[in-house]
């Protein structure tokens, strides 16, 4: 089946190379879909607008081709070469966590994450394993998901340094940078992704409750479907995060937090409205514009994989 979808003109035609890599993918087993020419994913279709759909819409089973982002994730060689086609000038991308059997640890030089690498590499914790080398100069550690819960989310104190696990993605070669325009490349013998060292699983978790610490939204984990014990206190915990954050990082604090109320939605502990309500109310104290707050929600939602 996977055969007469190929192209043989490697080379001549980006979107030839992109379906390429994407059916090589998922015949690895891993589900690819498509976003939108700048990174950002494709705007749902009329029909899957929250307005539209209510609280009755499960983005999982919906089964459109290109909405809510990584749920449109497929290996079915068909679907794939379909969603290709329906997103011209797009950025492959891959699903990570249990879903695709993959965890990305992604080192970002742009949000200093170039010594943290290093400081991986000697302390022995992060093994020679499959490589991006990514269009803005980043790299992409691709290793085998170690099978319990991984959250996407910062490495703990590692700037600059992501976790690509359970509810999240990364772009995938070919795929060219929107700043840079330079396309996303797999590291020459890089090999394929080998298991995670108990070191390393360890750092990439949440490291464990701090008694008496301040309130940090970072800090803080749910799982989902496994509920919540405290809720009012985790989204007071959200909110002051971003009361306390200094100038210059509120937003970024904001998003943050409305990427943990988004967990809280997304396991039923809050309700969507209230929970937009107060991540609003919360922008104004931080002195946000009406256009930060929405982007910065809007962001944080669609991050966790909800609409907002
Ligand atoms: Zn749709
Ligand atoms: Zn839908």
């Amino acid at each position: 089946m996977t055969a007469p979808l190929r192209t043989t003109s490697r080379g001549d035609h980006p979107m030839n190379d992109i379906l390429t890599a994407a059916l090589d993918a998922a015949g690895r087993g891993w589900p690819v879909f498509m976003l939108g020419r700048s990174k950002r994913p494709v705007a749902n279709c009329r029909a899957c607008r929250p307005v539209v759909a209510g609280g009755q819409h499960d983005p999982a089973s919906c089964g459109h081709l290109t909405c809510h982002g990584f749920y449109a994730a497929t290996t079915d060689p068909a679907r794939v070469a379909a969603i290709v086609a329906a997103v011209p000038g797009g950025q492959l991308a891959v699903r990570t966590g249990a879903v695709s059997g993959l965890l990305v640890v992604d080192v970002d030089p742009d949000h200093g994450g170039t010594p943290s690498l290093i400081d991986l590499a000697v302390k022995g914790i992060a093994p020679r394993t499959l490589q991006v080398l990514t269009g803005s100069w980043g790299t992409h550690l691709y290793y085998r998901h170690p099978g319990r819960h991984m959250p996407s989310r910062p490495m703990p104190s590692r700037p600059g340094i992501d976790v690509k696990a359970d509810g999240g993605y990364v772009v995938m070669p070919p795929s060219i940078h929107h700043r840079t325009g330079r396309a996303y490349q797999w590291r020459q013998g890089s090999g394929d992704p080998v298991e995670m060292p108990p070191a390393l699983i360890a750092a990439c978790l949440p490291p464990p409750p701090v008694t008496g610490a301040p309130p940090s939204a970072g800090r803080i984990t749910t799982t989902r479907g496994r509920g919540i014990s405290h809720p009012d206190k985790l989204l007071s915990a959200h909110l002051d995060a971003v009361r306390l954050a200094p100038e210059g990082k509120r937003r970024t604090t904001l998003y943050g937090a409305a990427r943990g109320v988004a967990r809280m939605v997304a396991a039923g502990a809050l309700d969507h409205t209230a929970a937009v309500t107060a991540l609003t109310a919360v922008g104004e104290q931080a002195d946000q514009t009406a256009r930060e707050i929405r982007a910065a929600i809007a962001g944080g939602f669609r991050d966790e994989g909800i609409a907002a």
